[in-house]
């Protein structure tokens, strides 16, 4: 079964915007906080916002003090106002291309121009811009309802962000012929636009479409329809749960899209019980095949394996013979600290990877049994590699344990909330990515000799940088959960953007100093090899960003592939030389 999912799936900037403003207020203001009317149409997320403690209120009685978040379809500026008059602190975060409408909206009553919206009368965002029209706004929504409107001698001509384009298009043109002198201003946004285009194009491609979304948001409706608008087959779920398995089955091709309010668990929850589907179908052997490959990624053994691969070229690398203890050392360490992590952090692994958490509620006993073995087994190898090694992997073992614990009392907590190392906002990629390159480069290098070297610099700052890419890449895609749960991930800190321009830089300085190395006497000729594994992960973000590629099961192995791919290069390297 062929799977496709739209680029343009999930959240747009100005609900992701909105709910971001939200949780960010919830996890670090203190007192009432209030939404004005449910945030956005999607069940998930406004059971979250309930359980962080926000409350909805309906008007100005619901609240006596606290701030007040403005939703993204904003509100009318009468009803802002009389929250103020209340004492409310307003957190203003309608969409900036709705405070667009609203102003062009209040220029041209302020000109004496009526106001004719196109778009459904009871949706809170046209409710909100009839506010602006200082009591000559009209809302019609279908080119019947022209016959309704009164006479008027100036109007202007908008529409609903969200608005079926095609139904604007056919009113304003009905509207250029009856009233040419209104000025028309298509104001649906290009989010919508694209989304609403992009359904229609992957519908022709495809047997049937999956759209994910509530019930009641009218734009996830809006795109179920455009499906059936080209002839295929539309299931409209809210979440995986209503998934009609035994009629998606079947199909050789299935397209997946999301409403602007849907977050990307719930699209992730649908996709991955999807992506499943086939292989349940075809047979024993693939089922298995399938069912071992999940377990190795979500256990993490598949990464561990990556760790021991690693070491091994690390040694050859800085040029030290590789050896079987300080391999499975690695292996061990990086196994035991990331199974505990996914406990430790379960409830952002709850938004995050839903498949993952549940793995994790299923085999409870056997991964804590896993995690403790090898973080023994990784302590007696340290230990038989030295007395310095076993000390690192000792402290560096304990950083991982305490990473979520309070060692700072209340009362003498450093600036505003720090108490434990996983309040040091960024800390968690930092951490990860140096502990890589401890175990697989600093503690093999110690245990031939104590002194610290050139070499052992490079490669250890080569193998974080591999490490930390990785992990800032799977913090990316992790926002949201770790949004919800409070968890200041470093692309939370630094935004997207900023966090994808420096894991390419980092890429891009590595390129240039790993060809570099060889000739400063900073690394073997390996080095040349290594350019590959380089070359890998710029890909694996190229893939990301451009949407070649849908971030499911096969996504995460591929990027999880990363050290094991260094390895086969180096033994390709190996067998060259
Ligand atoms: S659909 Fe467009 S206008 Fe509406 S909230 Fe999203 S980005 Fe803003």
């Amino acid at each position: 079964m062929k799977l496709k999912l739209a680029k343009t799936a999930g959240f747009c900037m100005g609900v992701r915007r909105a709910v971001e403003i939200v949780l960010d207020t919830a996890n670090r203001q203190q007192g009432p906080i209030y939404t004005y009317g449910p945030l956005i149409h999607n069940p998930q997320v406004l059971e979250i916002l309930a359980e962080k403690g926000v409350t909805v209120i309906e008007d100005v009685s619901g609240a006596k003090s606290g701030s007040v978040v403005i939703r993204a379809h904003g509100a009318p500026p009468q009803a802002m106002q009389a929250l103020v008059d209340a004492g409310l602190t307003i957190i203003n975060a309608t969409c900036p291309r709705v405070i667009k409408v609203q102003t062009i909206i209040s220029k041209y009553a302020r000109q004496g121009y009526a106001c004719v919206i196109v778009g459904d009368k009871d949706h809170p965002e046209v409710m909100g811009l009839l506010g602006y029209a200082e009591g000559m706004g009209y809302v019609i929504s279908h080119p019947d309802d022209l016959d309704k409107l009164p006479s008027l001698e100036r109007a202007i001509v908008v529409a609903q962000t969200t608005q079926d384009g095609r139904l604007f298009n056919r009113i304003a043109k009905t509207m250029a012929e009856r009233f040419p002198h209104f000025k028309v201003f298509n104001t649906i946004c290009d989010s919508t636009l694209k989304r609403q285009a992009e359904v229609r194009e992957m519908a022709k491609a495809v047997d049937a479409v999956v759209v994910v979304g509530g019930r009641n948001s009218g734009n996830t409706q809006r795109l179920a329809q455009a499906v059936e608008q080209e002839g295929v087959p539309a299931f409209h779920v809210e979440s995986e749960a209503e998934l009609d398995c035994q009629a998606i089955e079947p199909l050789r091709s299935i397209g997946i899209t999301a409403g602007a309010s849907t977050p990307n668990w719930v699209i992730k929850k649908v996709f991955r019980t999807i992506e499943a589907l086939p292989h349940q179908a075809k047979g024993r052997w693939r089922l298995m095949l399938f069912r071992i490959q999940r377990w190795l990624l979500l256990s993490n053994l598949y990464l561990a394996m990556g760790a021991g691969c690693l070491s091994y070229t690390c040694a050859l690398l800085s040029g030290i013979k590789p050896g079987f203890a300080p391999a499975l050392m690695a292996s061990c360490y990086v196994l035991s600290m990331h199974i505990l992590n996914n406990f430790i952090g379960r409830e952002a692994v709850r938004y995050n990877d839903p498949d993952r958490a549940s793995f994790y509620d299923n085999n409870r006993l056997i991964l804590l049994a896993i995690a403790v073995i090898s973080g023994t087994v990784g302590l007696f190898m340290a230990f038989a590699m030295g007395s310095v090694p076993f000390l690192i992997v000792l402290i560096i073992s304990l950083l991982g344990l305490f990473y979520k614990v309070k060692i700072i009392p209340g009362r003498l907590k450093i600036g505003k909330k720090i108490q434990r190392i996983s309040d040091v906002p960024g800390s968690k990629t930092v951490l990860i990515a140096l502990a890589w390159g401890v175990v697989t480069v600093v503690l093999p290098h110690l245990s031939v000799t104590l002194q610290i070297t050139t070499t052992m610099i490079f490669v250890s700052l080569w193998a974080s940088a591999m490490a930390f890419v990785r992990t800032a890449f799977f913090d990316i895609l992790d926002m949201q959960g770790d949004r919800i749960v409070g968890q200041e991930s470093l692309p939370i800190v630094l935004g997207e953007k900023k966090t994808f321009r420096i894991l390419k830089l980092l890429l891009v300085i590595f390129l240039a100093a790993l060809i570099f190395a060889p000739m400063m006497h900073l690394a073997t000729t390996l080095a040349y090899g290594m350019i590959l594994s380089v070359f890998y992960m710029s890909k694996v973000l190229m893939a990301f960003e451009r949407h070649w590629v849908v971030p499911g099961f096969r996504f995460e192995f591929l990027v999880e592939t990363l050290f094991v791919f260094t390895a086969m290069v180096t033994g390709l390297w190996q067998l060259l030389a």
